[in-house]
């Protein structure tokens, strides 16, 4: 089979720990280029920007956008008016209106487009999901905290407006929320903390309900210190507690691990993106970023310490 050709445009750190060893492995991509403004990979050849990029690798056909999202959307315009298909990273864009103008320029350029959303490929979540369809949900909780100086070192543009803040993980909660929730999650209430000298708020407290009222709590926390990150969730059903820890890795059921588990986020992420090349199809959809942005429109704003890294 031919490998689709793929270039990764911003070379950080989710770049290099998780797209570079997914291609490597990849069947249905090859890696042929970087455009990243200040990094090179080694046996790659690698242009500061797009432009360049083109330019001197002949037919690229899709490009994996892995920059901070603040620039994300001017490269994925870029990207599908000259016909690549385009996986964007987590978050898709920096507002809602914006995901839902690069869907319309797919949809016209006819090419693909993927807004990832890496947890939702995590071990756990499709079993999760059938798990809870069918059942009654009595209340649903997400614990999402992690230290910040260990996660995200150096990470300025987190604190920078767009950059999301503590929603920058917690996005990935509402990711997995949405997908095994059998109906549609409305947000309710939010308390939002910044820091005295942040554009984005440092710890997040939700409260979110599904289609009868039954109700999700989200508490996201980026100054969880002194022990490992807590990426949680647990959901009562009249069938019993379901819980996925490690951010989807794994499942219990009743405290009881549901062995067998199989599967790598960014394997299965890819997968599904040669399934969408293959198909010129479109797989957007903005409910974690909507109910991030619902969370902006509703939320009471506390000032809380200045952050200091
Ligand atoms: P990062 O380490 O700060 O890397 C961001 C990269 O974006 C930088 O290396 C920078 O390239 C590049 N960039 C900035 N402006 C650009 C432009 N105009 N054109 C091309 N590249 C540009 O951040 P990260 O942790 O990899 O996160 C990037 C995205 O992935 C975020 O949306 C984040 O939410 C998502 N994500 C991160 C993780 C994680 O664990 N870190 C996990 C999943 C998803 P230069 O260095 O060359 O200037």
């Amino acid at each position: 089979m031919t490998k689709t050709r793929l270039a990764i445009v911003g070379l950080g750190k989710i770049a290099r720990d998780q797209h570079v060893p997914a291609l490597a492995a990849s069947d249905s991509f090859e890696l042929v280029g970087v455009a990243s403004p200040h990094n090179k990979l080694d046996a790659v050849p690698s242009y500061p920007d797009m432009e360049a990029l083109l330019q001197a690798v002949p037919g690229i056909e899709a490009v994996s956008l892995c920059t901070t999202p603040q620039v994300r959307y001017a490269a994925a315009r870029f990207a599908l008016q000259r016909g690549l298909h385009v996986l964007l990273e987590k978050p898709p864009g920096v507002t809602v209106s914006e995901v839902n103008a690069l869907t319309a320029l797919a949809r016209k350029n006819n090419v693909a487009l993927f807004a990832s959303w890496h947890s939702r490929h995590a071990p756990g979540v499709e079993p999760a999901r059938a798990w809870l369809e069918g059942r009654n949900i009595r209340g649903a909780t997400a614990n999402w905290k992690e230290d910040v100086r260990v996660w995200h070192p150096g990470q300025t543009w987190i604190w920078q407006a767009g950059g999301l803040g503590v929603f920058d993980p917690g996005i990935n909660a509402l990711s997995i929320l949405t997908r095994i929730i059998p109906t549609t999650l409305v947000l309710k209430q939010a308390g939002l903390r910044y820091p005295a000298n942040c554009e984005t708020p440092i710890a997040a407290s939700l409260v979110l309900a599904d289609a009868n009222g039954v109700p999700a709590r989200v508490e996201l926390d980026f100054l969880h210190t002194g022990g490992p990150p807590q990426w949680d969730i647990d959901v009562d059903t009249d069938g019993g507690r379901l819980s996925l820890s490690k951010g989807g890795g794994e499942m219990r059921l009743d405290g009881e691990t549901v062995p067998g588990l199989r599967g790598g986020e960014y394997p299965g992420l890819y997968a599904h993106f040669a399934a969408l090349v293959r198909g010129r199809s479109i797989d957007v959809d903005v409910s974690p970023l909507q109910l991030v942005a619902d969370a902006f429109l509703c939320g009471r704003r506390q000032e809380v310490e200045p952050f200091v890294e």
